[in-house]
This record gives C-alpha cells, structure tokens and sequence, in this order.
C-alpha cells in the first residue's frame, strides 16, 4: 500500500504499489537519479544501480558528495525512468509519453560488511552487463577501499505506468491530423573494439548480444 508520501495524485489509476511491478522496472532501468539535499541545496544524480531481494545498491567514489551525504543517513528520494514511446494526440494538449517509472523514498545505509560489499558490486555490475563480472579483472583491496557501496531498503516507494494510445477530447476526434504512439526503444550498437585489444580477440557474446529485456508487450 502507498503511504500518505508515495501515493500518486495526478492520472491516480496509473500509479502501481506491488513489488512485483517495481521490481521489474527497477530490473529493466540502466540509470537512476538520486535526490537529495546537502547544506539546503537540493542535488539530483544520475547513477548506476542494482536490486537484490528488497535492496537497491548504489557504488561510487568514497569522495563524492553523494556517497557522503547518503552514508551519513541523509533522506534521499530514487527515481528509474523508462521511457516507452511519445504519444501523439491530435490537441497539443494532450501529448504525452508512454512510461514506467519507480519512486523509492528513504535512507541510505553504509554497506561496510565485506562480503556484502563484493556481492553488492556484483549485483551492480550483473544488473547493466550480465556475464562481465566472471570475464574482468576482481577489484583488489585499493580499489575496494576508494569505492563506496550504499544499500537503500526498497519499503515506501510507487510506481507509475502509462501506456496505450493517446486520449483527445471527444470534439478533437475530427481534427484532421495523424495521431498515434511513437514507440521508442534502448537499443545496443556493434561492439567496437579497443584500440589496444589483442588482436584476435573478439567480443563476447554477452556483449554483441545485449539487450535490455522489455517486459511489457502492451506498450503501444
Ligand atoms: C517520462 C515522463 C514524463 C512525464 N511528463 C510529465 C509532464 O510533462 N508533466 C507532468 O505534470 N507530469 C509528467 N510526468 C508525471 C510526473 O512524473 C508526475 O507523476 C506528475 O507530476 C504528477 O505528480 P503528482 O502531483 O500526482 O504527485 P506528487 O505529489 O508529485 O507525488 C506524490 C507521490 O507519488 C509518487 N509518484 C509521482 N509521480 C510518480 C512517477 N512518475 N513514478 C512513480 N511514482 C510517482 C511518488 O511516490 C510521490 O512521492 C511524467 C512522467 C514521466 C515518467
């Protein structure tokens, strides 16, 4: 159930409370943006993420202002796009995206446990890249060191769908103009090979093959 913070008030019908829904938006996201606010400064960064069970898992320099001000328990708001297409309605007015977004409200925790923080760092990396974790270098205790892992608990949070065509005004049905939705997808490019590759080394599969799994096939 939303709490009085996470429930959706404008276009109400389109928010979504089950974690089932928000895990898999959070599972399909590549990018979040992390609010909060330091010295009554509000900042928004877009970061890398991943989920395990309830936990959602941020890394990065131990010296970045984020990192900071989260470990310290700050209140920090997580948000995931995913843009899905644009929708053309024949008003100007009632133009709009199809989408599926996640809001999680709460506080960051230090994940200083060093088991944890390797798994953590494996979830990371697993989410944007499956198989690269096995296929790279291990980090070494220096680079472990310098890098921060947070844990934010997945409790308040909501999600918020849009999909479907677009809805005009009964009388705009007639305006003689095309409308429709404009589906957008994330797509991978060919691999390119490092200018310093060994050369017969080819890309692996995991990476000439990538996509971001897209779970709803209602989209349109
Ligand atoms: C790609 C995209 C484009 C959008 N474009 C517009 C736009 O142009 N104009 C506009 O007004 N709105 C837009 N929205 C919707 C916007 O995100 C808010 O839902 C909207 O501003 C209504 O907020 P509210 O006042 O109802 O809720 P608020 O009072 O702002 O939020 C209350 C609670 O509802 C939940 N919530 C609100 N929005 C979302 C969401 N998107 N996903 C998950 N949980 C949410 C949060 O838990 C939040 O704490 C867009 C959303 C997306 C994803």
């Amino acid at each position: 159930m939303p709490t009085a913070r996470t429930r959706v008030v404008r276009e109400a019908h389109r928010g979504v409370y089950d974690r089932e829904t928000v895990y898999r938006i959070l599972d399909e996201g590549l990018v979040c943006h992390v609010g909060f606010i330091a010295e009554g400064q509000p900042f928004v960064i877009p970061t890398s993420y991943g989920r395990k069970d309830a936990s959602l898992y941020i890394h990065g320099s131990a010296a970045s202002r984020m990192l900071r001000q989260m470990k310290d328990g700050a209140p920090v708001c997580v948000t995931v796009t995913l843009l899905d297409g644009l929708v053309l309605a024949r008003s100007v007015f009632n133009h709009s995206m199809n989408y599926r977004s996640v809001v999680i409200l709460g506080r960051a925790t230090l994940v200083d446990d060093p088991e944890e923080k390797l798994t953590a760092l494996r979830v990371l990396s697993e989410h944007i890249l499956p198989g690269r974790w096995a296929d790279a270098r291990q980090p070494n205790e220096r680079e472990l060191k310098q890098t921060s892992v947070l844990r934010v608990p997945i409790e308040e949070f909501s999600a918020k769908v849009r999909t479907g065509p677009p809805i005009d005004d009964e009388e705009d049905y007639s305006f003689p103009t095309w409308a429709g939705v404009l589906p957008l997808e994330m797509r991978a490019g060919a691999p390119i090979n490092d200018s310093k590759l060994d050369p017969g080394r080819e890309a692996p599969l995991y990476a000439k093959r990538y996509t971001r799994p897209r779970r709803f096939s209602e989209l349109a």
